[in-house]
């Protein structure tokens, strides 16, 4: 009996591990081929063929065993080698069969990657094929900076649909990992998960910022299937939550953190000796590299660029995130820290580490757990977050081009405060909200005209 049941349960268990899953489809064109990269759940198993007989000429892959999790209509297919990604019916339950139709009949590169740096299980296909693209019009990635000397000041592409920030939200801990625990008992993973998930509500209610959770329940995640989110999803910025000290041992209040250049430069130096990281850090500016793709100095400067934006946008970030956490909870430090967190470690996404509070103090983990507290915590985030990409727009996105930003009043702030952080007038905020005094109050919605 004990023998039975043992059978049943394991075959039931390894009949639903041995399915995969594509989670994500990415397409990059470049100057000499288009590259389709599949994020799988597991190694793949894969069989493919191509039909060039007859128009239009088709790459057909299928995955065997494998959920398709891709809204295939959706993803961003700017290439002229590659035109259409589609489903198609499958030959056999449990396969996914997906079309790519290209322009020409040219026999595609199809082949796996393994996990490496911050990304998972693969299957790259290579299309040979010029897309022009213009610097000043990046089809797949709108949110870094374009080799260019200028500040990044909101503009109308025409040919860039506006999109919203992508916010990347990482609960630390989870699963098998606690964190930290308070004197009565409470995980610093639900603090970090209750926060994260309070947190990207207040943006998914915000039209111009999208939030992605590196997870949504108590799992256990490794260091790459948090980083890995920065990438997959295109994330304008990556916060990780805590509530524990990393350095010391004694009582301590808020703190943020930043990659130290010292690690970022150790980074920086694994990405230069992978040749996928690095082709997927340069992907942008692969027009540019051209002839002097393998030329280690050109890649080294770039990544440099890259890299030294990121972390002057982070430090930034860093800076007026702890100015809005002041506002609800005790600093311990009010300006950022550097550390070596691997989990900063992207090269061209800010990415801050904030501790909301120290949990093994008993007056902290009560505050932690309270349900307000955690609220305060989450609009402290939001507003800093928000400042930050209002005063560093990033082209493209709704927040950059819409000239009307909402603001909700909060404690201690004035007018003036409001005006000269949005830098627009007293009057001319009070002339769009049609108010007659300077008494304003917390909670006040506030529209900011923008741009004058
Ligand atoms: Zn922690």
């Amino acid at each position: 009996m004990g023998s039975w049941l043992f059978a049943s349960c394991a075959f039931l268990w390894s009949s639903q591990s041995v399915a995969q899953s594509i989670d994500n489809v990415r397409v990059w064109p470049s100057a000499d081929k288009t590259r389709v990269v599949f994020d799988l759940s597991a190694e793949p198993t894969y069989t493919y063929f191509t039909i060039f007989d007859n128009q239009p000429y088709r790459i057909v892959i299928d995955f065997q065993n494998t959920d398709n999790r891709v809204d295939l209509s959706k993803v961003d297919v700017a290439s002229d080698v590659v035109k259409v990604i589609r489903p198609s019916g499958a030959p056999r339950p449990g396969t996914s069969r997906i079309v790519l139709e290209i322009n020409a009949a040219t026999a595609p590169d199809i082949f796996p990657l393994g996990p490496s740096g911050a990304s998972g299980h693969r299957l790259v296909v290579d299309v040979a094929g010029a897309t022009n693209i213009s610097p000043q019009q990046p089809s797949t990635q709108a949110s870094t900076p374009v080799i260019s000397s200028e500040p990044r000041v909101p503009r109308t592409l025409d040919s860039v649909p506006i999109r919203p920030l992508v916010i990347a939200i990482d609960a630390g801990h989870g699963g098998r990992d606690p964190g930290s625990i308070g004197p009565a008992g409470t995980h610093e993973k639900i603090i970090t998960l209750a926060v994260a998930r309070k947190l990207a509500a207040r943006i998914n209610a915000d039209p111009g910022m999208r939030a992605v959770l590196t997870r949504t329940g108590d799992q256990s995640l490794s260091l790459g299937q948090r980083t890995s989110v920065v990438r997959r999803e295109r994330a304008d910025f990556f916060v990780s939550l805590h509530a524990d000290a990393f350095t010391t041992p004694q009582p301590r209040g808020a703190s943020v953190w930043v990659l130290s250049k010292r690690r970022s430069d150790t980074e920086l130096g694994r990405a230069l000796e992978n040749k996928e990281r690095l082709s997927e850090e340069l992907i942008d500016v692969e027009h540019i590299l051209q002839d002097g793709e393998d030329d280690p100095y050109l890649n080294r400067a770039f990544l440099d660029m890259f890299r030294d934006n990121s972390m002057a946008d982070g430090h930034e970030a860093a800076t007026i995130i702890l100015d809005q956490l002041g506002r609800v909870t005790n600093l311990h430090r009010n300006r950022p820290e550097g550390a070596s967190f691997g989990v900063l470690s992207a090269l061209r996404t800010p990415s801050v580490l904030v501790e909301l509070g120290f949990i093994s103090n008993p007056q902290k983990e009560r505050l932690l757990i309270n349900g307000n507290h955690q609220d305060r915590l989450a609009n402290a985030l939001y507003s800093g977050i928000r400042e930050f990409f209002i005063r560093n727009p990033v082209a493209g996105t709704s927040l950059a081009e819409s000239r009307i930003q909402m603001h909700v009043v909060a404690r201690g702030e004035s007018l003036s405060v409001i005006a000269s952080r949005y830098r627009v007038s007293v009057d001319a905020i009070k002339q769009h909200n049609g108010l007659r005094s300077n008494t304003i109050r917390v909670g006040q919605q506030l529209e900011i005209p923008l741009g004058n």
